[in-house]
């Protein structure tokens, strides 16, 4: 059992991390790819069993494109995200809404590529969010992932967590780090330790399971 966890970029002139988790939550593999392809080879090769992406993998219900001249348009009235986005938000999480005004466009373009290809192929695919995650395990005092501490942060609180992260201490930076955690976050899934939010005919985010 594997799960290999995707920090994935929008552009393919910046590397995407990739880290690679065994059952015993030991980290077998940190990498980074440039072109989609380079991704899809090492998933084929590695064959694990579920690949996590921490990026919008599918589009609001009714939306056929993010394009602000096409008239597909939100199938729920007043919607301005996906519903799990919503249910992210009353639960005090940020995050990006998926809509026409999107700034993540690209990358919201390049996930669903990847996930049809990677799905097409038979691998198992979710969608994590590393900031809901971290949250969800970590507390609300998370530092932002582009602050200075955030990488000190993440390596303390991943440490007891997962196995062999000294082995990589020179390549820890916080995309790999957010790589780490969303391969976690796949691990927990794995082990029926996960809720999911959302509507499963647009789209679910996999989420370490929810204080009750
Ligand atoms: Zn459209």
């Amino acid at each position: 059992m594997s799960v290999l966890g995707v920090d994935l970029r929008a552009s393919k002139k910046k590397p995407s991390s990739i880290a690679i988790l065994d059952q015993q939550s030991h980290l077998s593999q940190l990498g980074s790819f440039l072109e989609d392809d380079d991704l899809v080879k090492l998933v084929n090769e590695v064959q694990p069993n579920i690949v996590a992406i921490g990026a919008p993998l599918n589009l609001p219900s009714g939306f056929c494109c993010l394009d602000q001249s096409c008239e597909c348009h939100f199938s729920v009235p007043n919607r301005k995200g996906r519903l799990f986005e919503l249910e992210l938000a009353k639960m005090g999480i940020s995050c990006f809404y998926t809509n026409k005004g999107s700034i993540i466009r690209d990358l919201i373009y390049r996930g669903i590529l990847l996930s049809n290809i990677l799905q097409e192929s038979g691998h198992k695919v979710i969608e994590v969010y590393p900031h809901a995650t971290k949250m969800l395990l970590f507390g609300d005092k998370v530092p932002p992932k582009n602050s200075a501490s955030s990488v000190r942060y993440m390596i303390g609180h991943l440490t007891p967590l997962v196995s062999g992260m000294d082995e990589h201490a020179d390549d820890l930076d916080r995309n790999t780090c957010d790589a780490i955690i969303n391969a976690y976050t796949g691990q927990l899934h794995a082990q029926s330790n996960t809720d999911i939010l959302g509507d499963p005919e647009e789209g679910i985010l996999v989420l370490p399971k929810l204080p009750n």
